[in-house]
């Protein structure tokens, strides 16, 4: 059962098409995100849903039914925005019942559904606080609440992280993946930050220039991509620039710009010998270790970027190319210097070739 489906979605502002030709199902009671760089057309494709814009053609179906034509206030479907739009002259308790003293819902029941979904996101007796009294993340969750007490079957939720800071995003992405799997409400994420749509979403959409490129469950989009785009928005990577040398069943040699040769996986099955491709490999697949697949590069240790757990080696090959390398166990790379020699080596199946235009 899908709470959202949207068929050959298409906005056109004059001649451009904002939103293309867009199909996408979402089934209920899911977290699903669209991951798309600024001006690819998100925001559009959310105001579409909720109503505040008009498709061109296509259709949006909330519960089965059609919902074009349909105004914003009679869809079942509320939007948490970025900067909230919490009302301050009023307390969390009035921002809260504001929909439903809309809607004309009885005294008596507005003050328990208040209570009731306080409760629900770990706020209990916030009611009488001013907005302003609240922290960034209090207000956001208070920005749900208002929302979820109206029990729409969606939530569309546009970049709501996007004004906090790190700290706050790295823990809010955490708790809002709480809050939706407790509501068990669908939620629609916006955003351009491929970790909070890795972390939080049961599938994401990959969205550029007006179109989806790929829509996977997060680890399928990581694994599999099947776009060059896809392999370098989803995830860090390596990329280099190459072309084809030979092909052999689904494998490539792609003699890089700078002079080595790997072997890659064929992203695109079309591949010929002679095309201009580029090369993704994930930071996290290369080893130190010379055993660990064919494709092998030496190279000098240019610099050690120590982050932790993301603590990265950046490595320069006589072919010119930096290679990011990252070492989950940290101790590994503790023992190498700058300026060191290493051998990298990685297996083929995790270097992939996609062609680039021209
Ligand atoms: P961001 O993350 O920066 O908000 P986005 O992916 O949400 O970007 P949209 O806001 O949907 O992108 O905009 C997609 C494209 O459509 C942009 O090029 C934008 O300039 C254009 N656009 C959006 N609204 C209108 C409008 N009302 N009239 C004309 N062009 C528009």
């Amino acid at each position: 059962m899908y709470d959202l489906e949207c068929q050959s979605l298409t906005k056109r502002f004059g001649a451009y098409h904002a939103v293309n030709n867009v199909s996408f199902d979402v089934p209920r009671g899911s977290f699903f995100s669209i991951l798309g760089p600024s001006g690819c057309g998100k925001t559009t494709l959310m105001r579409m849903i909720a109503g505040f814009e008009n498709p061109t053609s296509g259709d949006i179906r909330i519960k089965g039914a059609s919902v074009i034509g349909t105004p914003p206030n009679k869809r079942s479907v509320k939007m948490v925005f970025q900067h909230l739009a919490l009302f301050p002259m009023m307390n969390v308790g009035e921002n809260i019942a504001y929909g439903l003293r809309c809607q004309k819902e009885n005294k008596t029941d507005i003050a328990r559904k208040v209570k009731s979904v306080l409760e629900r996101i770990g706020l209990p007796g916030v009611a009488e606080k001013q907005v302003s009294q609240l922290s960034g993340g209090q207000r956001q969750r208070i920005a749900i609440a208002r929302c979820m007490v109206l029990e729409p079957d969606v939530l569309l939720l546009d970049e709501p992280l996007g004004a906090l800071d790190l700290k706050l995003r790295e823990r809010m992405k955490v708790e809002l993946k709480l809050l939706q799997s407790q509501f068990n409400t669908t939620f629609l994420y916006i955003t351009h930050d491929q970790s909070e749509a890795l972390i939080m979403s049961d599938n994401v959409a990959v969205m550029n220039a007006g179109q989806f490129e790929q829509i996977g469950a997060p680890q399928e989009l990581y694994n599999n991509p099947k776009s060059g785009f896809v392999a370098g928005f989803v995830g860090d990577t390596n990329r280099w620039p190459g072309r084809i040398s030979a092909v052999n069943g689904g494998e490539a040699r792609v003699a890089l710009e700078g002079g080595h040769e790997v072997v890659a996986k064929l992203g695109d099955p079309g591949l010929r010998e002679g095309a201009k491709v580029e090369i993704f490999v994930r930071p996290e697949t290369i080893s130190l270790t010379p055993s660990l697949g064919a494709n092998r590069l030496r190279g000098r240790v240019d610099s050690l970027l120590f982050n932790g757990a993301n603590s990265r080696l950046l490595v320069r090959t006589g072919g010119d190319e930096l290679v990011e390398v990252a070492q989950g166990v940290m101790d590994k790379t503790l023992a190498v210097r700058q300026g060191d020699e290493v051998e990298l080596s990685w297996r083929n199946e995790h270097c992939l070739a996609f062609a680039v235009a021209g």
